[in-house]
């Protein structure tokens, strides 16, 4: 048993609930091991069930770990039908995953059951990390990291940042990936001051920041990594702003080891740049967990809660972005250890070995 699993017997008593329902495919995949698409996981105090359709019956046959399996044609009498049979009173489900048709027809269905949302507690399930996960999202790294090496040819002037992206994207799937965590960004010049710049038709030009984000999946575990390289020789102001990013998420991954607030690694990194006088063009949070899902627990940001703990693998990834002139994003993924935290990403991120001369 995980520690997730653990973590999710403690709510199950201490909310006082018979079952939780599970409809997300991560949360899914986690708890029973199913990897397909449609489902969903009744998991009861003694016994759990994963439901779904003919298409995935042999499949989850094959994969389920600690849940049988049990087939319907329409999926909410499925559930109904093994609720009832377990004789579920108090059935809690995740908040953020089951839609409103679903609880209005679980609702007709079974009239006499309580149906308890859960938010913060099923975000948390699966914030730290097993070895055999941390090890998934060391090999999405090297994937990553390797097709990143591969592609740098063709980060140079007169390239369209979506002709880079691509090839960054086929070459992490031809050394194993099974997808791109997320559409990459290539953001080039002034589009380096959208955080979200998706790549673009734009041609990246001699004198420009281009912001770099990518990752890659591997047997269901994502990594995610920004670099921020600049083509040429970099100007004063290129200077300052990557070295000011570079200090700031310096700070907060010498913040980390367990029992610090997720806040105060945040702070670590928000306080460089607002005395430099940068605050308003640093607009989102510091990090994010990552694993199944691209964002998961913890939140490192100035609304997350809660202390880091060993096992948790999350991203530091500061930025400025300035109107009209462009950004710099730094982002590397670290694991929460005994002492501290290692740096899971190995890219380097020094400024004189991300200025390319092309
Ligand atoms: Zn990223
Ligand atoms: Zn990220």
């Amino acid at each position: 048993m995980n520690r997730g699993q653990e973590r999710l017997r403690s709510l199950l008593r201490r909310k006082n609930l018979d079952a939780v329902l599970f409809s997300s495919l991560e949360n899914i995949r986690f708890l029973c091991g199913f990897t397909g698409s449609d489902g969903a996981l009744i998991y009861g105090r003694e016994e759990r069930y994963f439901l779904s359709d003919s298409r995935y019956e042999e499949q989850a046959k094959g994969e389920l770990q600690g849940a049988g399996f049990e087939r319907y044609k329409k999926k909410l009498e499925g559930i109904a039908r093994r609720l009832r049979a377990l004789r579920v009173k108090r059935l809690g489900f995740e908040g953020s995953a089951l839609t409103w048709e679903t609880y209005q027809s679980l609702k007709s269905h079974l009239p006499r059951m309580t149906l308890v949302p859960l938010t913060a507690e099923i975000w948390d399930l699966r914030a730290c990390k097993e070895p055999a996960e941390v090890e998934k999202v060391r090999q999405a790294i090297r994937i990553a990291s390797e097709s990143f090496a591969d592609a740098v040819p063709r980060l140079k002037p007169g390239v369209r940042e979506k002709t880079a992206g691509d090839f960054l994207e086929f070459r992490m799937k031809r050394r194993g990936g099974e997808a791109s965590s997320f559409p990459i960004i290539v953001a080039s010049g002034p589009r380096a001051a959208l955080p979200h710049g998706k790549a673009s038709a734009k041609r990246m030009e001699k004198g420009e920041t281009v912001v770099v984000d990518f990752g890659v999946r591997h047997e269901g575990y994502h990594s995610d990594e920004t670099k921020t390289i600049i083509l040429g020789k970099p100007d004063g102001k290129q200077k300052k702003i990557y070295e000011l990013v570079r200090k700031a998420q310096d700070k907060a991954i010498k913040a980390i080891r367990p029992g610090i607030s997720v806040r105060a690694i945040d702070r670590a990194a928000r306080e460089v740049i607002s005395r430099a006088g940068y605050g308003p063009f640093f607009g989102h949070g510091t990090g994010h967990g990552i694993g199944l899902a691209v964002h998961e627990a913890p939140t490192v940001s100035p609304r997350g809660r809660g202390v880091v703990e060993p096992g948790m693998i999350f991203s530091v990834e500061p930025g400025v972005y300035l109107p009209g002139w462009g950004g710099v994003r730094l982002e590397d993924l670290v694991l929460v250890t005994d002492r501290g935290c290692e740096v899971l990403t190995y890219l380097s991120k020094e400024l004189g070995d991300n200025v390319l001369k092309g």
